[in-house]
């Protein structure tokens, strides 16, 4: 029997433990069994402090009840519950922090069709911990034992020998048919094993190699969410890079060449999500793709507008590149040049193509308007403009981009320039009339 309530202590916020503490206060009055699950687990065994400890807890009678008293219990609510007995909790971890707490009813499931969703049954905690997809990711720590048992609180229950694969640094799948019942465990396979540094077990090699081509079984939606969640992983090159050399996804993107995207294999996680989130990497996969393929990519993997806008708006922005370069390139283009050219193009789409480019002028100049000209502002407002006497209506949005096109072009310094420049222009209206 393994205790593991000191590495618990050890690893966990503090937070964290009040909450463990307070749903553990909780199982006991109700009389109900309450177990903790899933990546928690594996990352407390892995002795990881910096994790993010997503909160997983399960039990035969989780249920409505028990999730609304957790929520009061802690200040915070249930944000959602679903018809498969699982609910969302959000509660206060500081003053601006939340932490989402899973909880979920104990369940077993079955495949009907390969790469569909399972059927959903209640079980018990073994048949919860059986349809997990690594051995490492089925273990879990009691927190309260149910009365059928004799387990202590803080025991590790690990019915698949996930603690030695652990020790091992191996990912492991319970059983043979396990990437043909859901194909998305293909894409964890990778994520787990460059995030952890885990090699893949050899019977596990095997099988992923045979069960390949059921990815095409699998909704464009839960590929797109698996694709979602290796772009926010800190190693997210790494892990394109054995997707694509895997063979895995250039047989879900079987219209597209991938093998591009193998020269990214050192790019880490940068920066914000904003800037380098889904959005960027789903432009990286389609740097070379014509419209009929970015037409393809959206549709088979269902992408969002946003997403959408990133790689048609990339397409053009390749194309007018291309066509345009002369004179985008020319020494005497001004600065309100290429401001305008640029405006019109989705940022994340310029950022990929600056950070991707070949040609090193148009990278600089790409640059050159990320880093600077969009930064740029005028200090007049409307209403300054206004109260120097411009006529309200259209034309003071033009006055506006004119000041901007003049600064971008140097040649306001000052505020006084800028509220002479204004002057001019309204002579020079009047004098037109
Ligand atoms: P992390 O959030 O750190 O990536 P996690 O293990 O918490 O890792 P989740 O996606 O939150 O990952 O899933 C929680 C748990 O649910 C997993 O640990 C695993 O046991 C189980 N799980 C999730 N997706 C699948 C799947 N496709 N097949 C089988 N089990 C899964």
């Amino acid at each position: 029997m393994k205790i593991v309530s000191s590495e618990m202590k050890n690893v966990l916020p503090k937070a964290h433990l009040k909450i463990l503490n307070a749903a553990t206060d909780l199982s006991n009055q109700m009389d109900t069994d309450l177990y903790l699950v899933g990546g928690c687990v594996r990352d407390i065994m892995l002795g990881l402090t910096e994790s993010s400890f997503d909160i997983d807890l399960t039990g035969t009678s989780i249920d409505k009840r028990f999730a609304t008293r957790l929520a009061d219990k802690l200040k915070g609510a249930v944000k959602s519950s679903s018809v498969f007995g699982t609910h969302k909790l959000s509660v206060p971890l500081g003053p601006e922090d939340n932490l989402e707490i899973d909880l979920a009813k104990c369940r077993s499931e079955s495949y009907k069709e390969p790469g569909s969703l399972p059927d959903v049954d209640t079980g018990d905690l073994f048949q919860d911990l059986d349809r997990r997809d690594f051995s490492i990711a089925a273990m879990s720590i009691v927190l309260r034992s149910p009365n059928n048992q004799d387990w202590q609180c803080g025991q590790l229950i690990d019915p698949h020998s996930g603690y030695i694969d652990l020790v091992n640094k191996k990912l492991r799948v319970l059983h043979k048919k396990s990437f043909v019942d859901d194909p998305t465990r293909m894409f964890r396979l990778i994520r787990y094993s460059c995030r952890l540094g885990f090699g893949i077990e050899e019977a596990t090699k095997g099988i992923f190699e045979s069960s390949l081509n059921s990815v095409t079984t699998v909704s464009g939606d839960r590929i797109r969410s698996e694709l979602e969640k290796i772009f926010k992983e800190k190693e997210v090159g790494l892990i394109v890079y054995n997707c694509v050399k895997l063979g895995l996804l250039p047989r879900f993107l079987t219209k597209l060449n991938c093998n591009h995207l193998m020269k990214f294999r050192d790019m880490s996680f940068q920066g914000s999500v904003e800037q380098y989130g889904a959005e960027y990497w789903l432009g990286i996969l389609a740097i070379n793709a014509d419209k009929s393929q970015v037409e393809y990519l959206s549709k088979t993997l269902n992408l969002s507008s946003k997403q959408n806008e990133v790689i048609s708006d990339l397409c053009s922005l390749n194309e007018q590149l291309k066509q345009n370069e002369t004179s985008l390139l020319a020494d005497d283009l001004k600065r309100s040049e290429v401001y305008k050219f640029l405006l019109r193009y989705n940022l994340t789409a310029i950022r990929v193509c600056a950070e991707t480019t070949s040609n090193r002028s148009i990278k600089t100049l790409l640059e050159t308007y990320l880093n600077s000209l969009i930064n740029t502002r005028v200090e007049l407002t409307g209403e300054d403009v206004i109260s120097l006497g411009a006529r309200k209506g259209p034309e003071i949005g033009e006055l506006l981009n004119n000041l901007l096109y003049a600064k971008l072009d140097g040649q306001l310094e000052s505020v006084d320039q800028e509220i002479q420049f204004v002057k001019d222009h309204i002579s020079n209206c009047k004098d037109g009339l």
